[in-house]
């Protein structure tokens, strides 16, 4: 798997108001978005082309960020595992306490490929920062206060129903067999 730091220019878009963060979870996501791949994600997170709208209960700083996108390619850091973003429950624990990782589903990637790149990625996190396979959530797990559903069926291909079932524990279990290995 290739690894690329291609980080958001510190104090612009998504990472103009630095906070200090010492991850504690790793959130996983899916895009949601049919078109781009990672490469195409770091190219709009460094534009500041990702923007949502700040309200007092929403967005804290008017751009979406998180910290790696992976494809079935490569996987691309975009900030600081110190520094808190903005994709998973606003000012709640899962933007103030996890490194967050979008999955790419793009036409023409192959998904299980980003999948197991995922499951890599997550695991050396893992290891790096101290984090226990259970603090290792889908984005489902962090309600969103004052949205309808607050908990977000995202991944949505590693859920059933909308919420963690058997796809999403195999992924935990695939995470882990790459954990054990770094072991
Ligand atoms: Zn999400």
């Amino acid at each position: 798997m290739n690894f690329k730091v291609d980080m958001v220019r510190a104090g612009t878009h998504g990472r103009k108001v630095v906070r200090p963060m010492r991850p504690r979870y790793i959130t996983i996501h899916s895009t949601q978005n049919y078109t781009a791949g990672a490469e195409r994600h770091s190219v709009a997170l460094k534009r500041g082309a990702l923007r949502s709208p700040k309200t007092r209960t929403g967005n804290r700083i008017g751009y979406l960020i998180w910290h790696y996108t992976v494809d079935d390619s490569v996987a691309i850091q975009h900030m600081p595992t110190t520094e808190q973003g903005e994709h998973a429950d606003f000012g709640g624990p899962g933007n103030r306490l996890s490194i967050g990782i979008e999955m790419c589903e793009n036409r023409g990637n192959n998904l299980q490929v980003t999948i197991d790149h995922t499951a890599m990625l997550t695991a050396v996190l893992m290891k790096r920062n101290g984090i226990p396979l259970r603090n290792v959530v889908p984005h489902y797990h962090w309600p969103r206060r004052g949205r309808n559903p607050p908990n977000k069926n995202c991944p949505h291909f590693l859920l059933e129903g909308g919420r963690p079932g058997p796809k999403w524990r195999k992924f935990l279990r695939h995470v882990n067999m790459h954990y054990q290995r770094l072991n």
